[in-house]
């Protein structure tokens, strides 16, 4: 073993939980070592938001081409397009490949010590290295901190009786076609099957979901989901609901599947892609000899992201739902400023949430449901994208904004949107709740014209009785 290396913080996991919590640390002037066994960028990098969003861009540009070689109301003709699959996949892993690379630039700039290899825990301050294999094995290198900050992250969760392999893929697969396959079944309607299924039908692939819920993204509110529910329909995306998944089909081209009120089917395809969820990575890596408290395979932790041992810290997807990226980072900025000294809790009043399926979906905070089981007498504004003006010349009137406010004050507790290119105003209902604007603080700022924005003015306007554009 080479000599150990001593350190006040130690992260485990250079996703984007890690790799923030080790860049404010850095800023801190925490000494600190970060240890990532794959590729600094961890999963959201690498193989999730961005390679997805890229894809979704790509097939959006093709499908709306394909759009100009029919009848377009716009005026414009083109022709039939065609599809360079290989130097799309080059275009994501580019930008891919950038972003994972600036990472790497940062965590220098902040002289944080990246080692590369997968970690091994020995007890709460110490880890051994595995060096990841180039060519030969190595000494493993050990570690040595006052606090561990674990950030391993998730993977796909597989169904037992349809393991990953052959025909049956992960998000990661579909993200790195070869070759696109002329049918996809996808099990699960949630986020990866609906942005991905949305991606390969757009890009000319027959596409089913089968989804054991009663709708699409069951995790939002009925309403919400419902364009997007019209949307996939109208893509030609067979959607098969309340249903559940039995299996391969015996000459594993296709996936045998049980409707309610109807004989088991088989679903033909090429390819399965299996999106029921991902799993904390909390196995493998000698995590379990902490014995921490955990809940099922995620970590548990308090408000100030500590886990049940003194000294040892965890983030990120590793501790469950939400598991999201922007979620990951705000926590590791907040681990780091602790172990700085400073005062912090993880008690956002909001994390915002996208789906960016088309039409995109995007919450922040409590939904009209939500406050009602609360106990909470609320109020609510909708505000419909076909009454506002710059939707239509964009042609994406299909959708609404809501607002959800307490009756009493107006405080702001939740917002939904569904609609084209909505995700971006996640910021916007992020602020006002985080910032506990009334309805009032919103009604009267003045929102710039023309704007899918305004729908957001209007909104808070019509929950006060005040709309102006309807
Ligand atoms: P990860 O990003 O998973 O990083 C963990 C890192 O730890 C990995 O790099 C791994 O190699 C490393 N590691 C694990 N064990 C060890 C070990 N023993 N030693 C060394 N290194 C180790 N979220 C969004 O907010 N928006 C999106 O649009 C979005 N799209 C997604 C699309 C897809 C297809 C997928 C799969 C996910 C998407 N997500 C999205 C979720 C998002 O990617 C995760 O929430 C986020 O990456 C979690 O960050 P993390 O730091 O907790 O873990
Ligand atoms: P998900 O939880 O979003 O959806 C899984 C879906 O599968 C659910 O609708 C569930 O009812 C269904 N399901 C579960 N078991 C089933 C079965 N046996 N048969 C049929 N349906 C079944 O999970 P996901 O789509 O795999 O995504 C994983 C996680 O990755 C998400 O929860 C999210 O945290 C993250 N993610 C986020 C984004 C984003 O923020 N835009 C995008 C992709 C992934």
């Amino acid at each position: 073993m080479s000599n150990p290396i001593n350190t006040t913080l130690l992260i485990i996991g250079g996703g984007p939980g890690g790799y923030v919590a080790a860049i404010r640390a850095g800023q801190l002037g925490i000494p600190t070592v970060l240890v990532e066994g794959a590729t600094l960028g961890g999963t959201c990098l690498n193989i999730g938001c961005i390679p997805s969003k890229a894809l979704i861009h790509v097939a959006e540009q093709f499908h709306a081409l394909q759009g100009y070689a029919g009848d377009s109301p716009l005026g414009i003709r083109a022709q039939a397009p065609e599809l360079d699959l290989e130097r799309s996949i080059a275009w994501k892993d580019g930008i891919v490949k950038k972003l994972t690379t600036g990472i790497g630039a940062l965590l220098k700039k902040h002289k944080v010590t990246v080692v590369q290899g997968w970690a091994r825990i020995v007890d709460g301050k110490t880890v051994d290295v595995d060096p990841v294999a180039k060519g030969k094995a190595g000494a493993p290198q050990r570690i040595r901190c006052e606090h561990m900050l674990l950030a391993t992250g998730s993977e796909p969760a597989a169904l037992p009786f349809m393991p990953f392999g052959g025909p049956v893929i992960s998000s990661t697969e579909a993200l790195s076609p070869k070759k696109l396959p002329k049918s996809l079944a996808i099990v699960g309607a949630g986020y990866i099957g609906l942005e991905l299924g949305t991606v390969y039908r757009k890009l000319g692939v027959k596409v089913d979901v089968v989804e054991a819920q009663d709708r699409v993204l069951p995790a939002y509110d009925a309403d919400l989901v419902k364009p997007v529910h019209k949307a996939l329909k109208s893509l030609g995306i067979g959607l098969h609901l309340q249903t559940q998944v039995l299996g391969l089909a015996e000459d594993g081209k296709g996936l045998r599947i049980q409707p309610p009120k109807a004989d088991e089917q088989v679903l033909s395809a090429q390819q399965i892609l299996v999106a029921v969820g991902r799993k904390p990575r909390s196995r493998g890596f000698g995590l379990s000899s902490l014995m921490l408290d955990m809940d099922g395979l995620a970590v548990r932790v308090d408000d100030r992201c500590r886990t049940s041992m003194n000294g040892v810290w965890a983030i990120g997807d590793l501790t469950g739902e939400p598991m999201l990226a922007h979620r990951a980072m705000a926590q590791g900025e907040c681990v780091a400023e602790q172990i700085a000294g400073h005062v912090r809790r993880f008690v956002p009043a909001a994390i915002p949430a996208v789906c960016f399926t088309d039409p995109e979906v995007v919450t922040a905070g409590l939904s009209p449901q939500q406050a009602a089981a609360a106990g909470i007498d609320a109020l609510e504004g909708v505000f419909p994208l076909a009454a506002n003006g710059r939707a239509m010349t964009l042609e994406s009137t299909d959708g609404f904004v809501r607002v959800v406010a307490r009756r009493d004050n107006h405080l702001i507790l939740g917002w939904q949107a569904v609609g084209r290119g909505v995700s971006e105003f996640a910021a916007a209902f992020g602020q006002s709740i985080e910032m506990g604007a009334c309805l009032e603080d919103v009604a009267h700022t003045i929102h710039a014209h023309p704007t899918q924005g305004e729908a957001i003015q209007e909104a808070a306007l019509r929950a006060l009785g005040q709309a102006l554009h309807i």
